[in-house]
């Protein structure tokens, strides 16, 4: 099948629009990008203007659901002298208040994609974190609009207060009863000014480390590589939060890497253990697994040699997240998703 080229991503920040209530955890003045106090139609302006090939158009920081319908209509309508080199819009947003005519309007302006921030599928949890909807109001909208035909998306956390394997689980359980087209895994850090903070502050709220937090999202990421989920962000980027606003939490700027590099050593070191833990070792891979089997700063490389292993690697044609582990006891071949 041959792909059209991707379109270049023009992002467009609505900041706290329709939030109606603050989540507990979320400081959208910290977000990289949203460019001080500038105005929506300027935002438009600077990242349209010129333009000449089709360009996706994505708006992020608010609910667009929770905006009454002449305001919502009101803002897509400062798109339109850009029509002709709008290819897409997609949206991120709560998933209530379910609205028809809102959801109306937004298909008639052209949004195809809706990424749904659905943190947690624990009530309990949801109403901590002071979303304002059950699991259940999640569902209703989600069937809704797949019904209608969008493209959808999930944006899901891990380390969210109080959560336990027992959560983990039933995220990978809804995750597959819903099938969503793509995927944003983050897990929870503290940013200043917010309530979390607050509560962070009075020590009543532990962030996870980063290794706990690599480990749960790789979790949910191997799940989603099963389920043929397209994870397209893990871990919020450089390019995306102001550092020096977070308070405290498991931050790193290269996430996404230290999840897919923590699952493929998984496999590599079951495939060792399955062949005795023999003192050399060499993993034919796809090439551009090469930096997950090195590991962060080399990280796995000093692991193997704290193991007293001898390890080595040979390019080959295999698939991406696949190898095959060779030693003297013999080889076999090994997936990053066959287990975790
Ligand atoms: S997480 Fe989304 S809905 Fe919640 S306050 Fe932030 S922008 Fe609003």
């Amino acid at each position: 099948m041959v792909r059209p080229p991707r379109q270049t991503l023009v992002p467009l920040f609505l900041p706290h629009q329709g939030c109606q209530r603050r989540c507990i955890y979320c400081n959208q003045s910290v977000i990289a990008g949203l460019g001080g106090e500038e105005s929506f139609s300027n935002q438009i302006d600077r990242g349209l203007s010129g333009r000449t090939e089709p360009v996706e158009v994505a708006l992020y920081s608010g609910n667009l659901f929770g905006l009454p319908a002449d305001e919502l209509l009101g803002l897509l309508r400062m798109l339109e002298p850009y029509q002709p080199v709008i290819g897409s819009i997609r949206i991120s947003t709560k998933p209530v208040p379910l609205d028809e005519r809102v959801v109306a309007i937004i298909q008639q302006a052209g949004v195809r994609t809706i990424e749904l921030g659905m943190p947690s599928f624990n009530d309990g949890i949801l109403a901590a974190l002071d979303r304002g909807y059950t699991t259940a109001e999640f569902y209703t909208s989600y069937r809704y609009l797949e019904r209608a035909g969008f493209t959808l998306g999930l944006q899901v956390m891990v380390g969210l207060p109080g959560e336990t394997e027992a959560d983990l689980e039933s995220m990978r359980r809804h995750l597959s009863a819903l099938q969503p087209s793509l995927l944003r895994i983050y897990p929870l850090v503290v940013l200043e000014g917010t309530r979390l903070h607050g509560i962070f502050r009075r020590g009543d709220f532990h962030p996870l480390d980063i290794d706990e937090a690599v480990r749960r999202a790789a979790l949910l990421y191997v799940h989603a590589l099963l389920e043929g989920v397209t994870v397209i962000r893990m871990g919020l980027s450089a390019d995306e939060v102001l550092e020096q606003h977070i308070v405290a939490g498991p931050y790193h700027p290269s996430f996404g890497f230290l999840v897919k590099a923590y699952v493929f050593m998984n496999a590599v070191m079951s495939a060792w253990a399955d062949l005795g833990q023999p003192p050399a070792l060499t993993i034919k891979l796809n090439s551009s697994d090469i930096p997950h089997l090195i590991g962060y700063k080399r990280r796995h490389i000093e692991q193997f040699e704290e193991l007293g292993v001898r390890l080595s690697w040979e390019t080959g044609s295999l698939e991406k997240g696949c190898f095959v582990a060779e030693s003297q006891a013999g080889r076999m071949g090994r997936c990053i998703t066959d287990r975790l």
